[in-house]
């Protein structure tokens, strides 16, 4: 069946989110001499580990994102050993210079100029409302489309059923003509197949790999998306 409204999931999908976040984390590891009491690869294994833990108790509703904005450093570094009463600040700096380091994945942009120009697009995303904001500005993601959902708005996050229904709802489609496209298995492909979406799966950034994958299409690469996009019959 031909989709009648292609939604995408934005970190890790269309932006290559992993490679911003570990070289903002360089950038602030150089800035920072305390952090240098240890190594730059156990700097970011710990904060990479601590961070996951913290996003999944924000994402059930259980801390709040200033507090996983303000504990997220001062966990990795009281986990490491490092003493420093700059952790705050230190949280502050990383968000400024994670902006300073988004990028588009490969072929990313390019197959979303093309699939934009075929059929009806929008954007939905867990990051925070501030930064997503931010995100939709400097990349100029309105060239593709105005409908954004960003589940901090709706107060709840993806795989919760409410965010996606809300996205048909503002698209004006019943759900079982939506595709999805995201890189999530639990938040975006669980989240969609329970919405009763259509999902593609886009793997080339997750590090586990899932058995018996409920995923309808999956790709590592842009133009296969296109081309699985372009031959679909209706
Ligand atoms: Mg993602």
């Amino acid at each position: 069946m031909k989709p009648e409204f292609i939604f995408f999931d934005i970190d890790n999908t269309l932006l290559d989110h992993s490679s911003a976040e570990a070289s903002a984390q360089r950038e602030i590891y150089s800035q920072f001499t305390e952090l240098q009491q240890v190594a730059v690869d156990e700097w970011l294994d710990s904060y990479k580990e601590i961070n996951n833990g913290l996003w999944l108790q924000y994402q059930n509703g259980a801390i709040g994102r200033e507090q996983l904005q303000r504990t997220r450093f001062e966990e990795t570094m009281a986990s490491l050993g490092i003493l420093s009463e700059r952790s705050d600040e230190i949280g502050k700096r990383y968000m400024e210079v994670y902006r300073e380091y988004w990028c588009w994945i490969d072929g990313a942009e390019e197959a979303l100029e093309e699939i934009s120009g075929r059929y009806p697009v929008g954007f939905i995303t867990n990051g925070f409302l501030e930064t997503q904001h931010k995100k939709i500005e400097q990349m100029e993601l309105t060239r593709f489309s105005n409908l954004f959902i960003i589940s901090e708005e709706i107060g709840v996050m993806k795989p919760h059923q409410k965010v996606f229904d809300t996205a048909a709802e503002k698209a004006g489609k019943l759900h079982e003509s939506i595709l999805y496209v995201g890189d999530s298995y639990s938040s975006d492909i669980i989240g969609g197949k329970n919405a009763g979406w259509k999902t593609a799966w886009f793997t080339a950034l997750i590090e586990e790999t899932i058995e018996n994958s409920t995923a309808d299409f999956c790709f590592e690469e842009y133009p296969v998306l296109v081309n699985f996009l372009n031959g679909v019959k209706v």
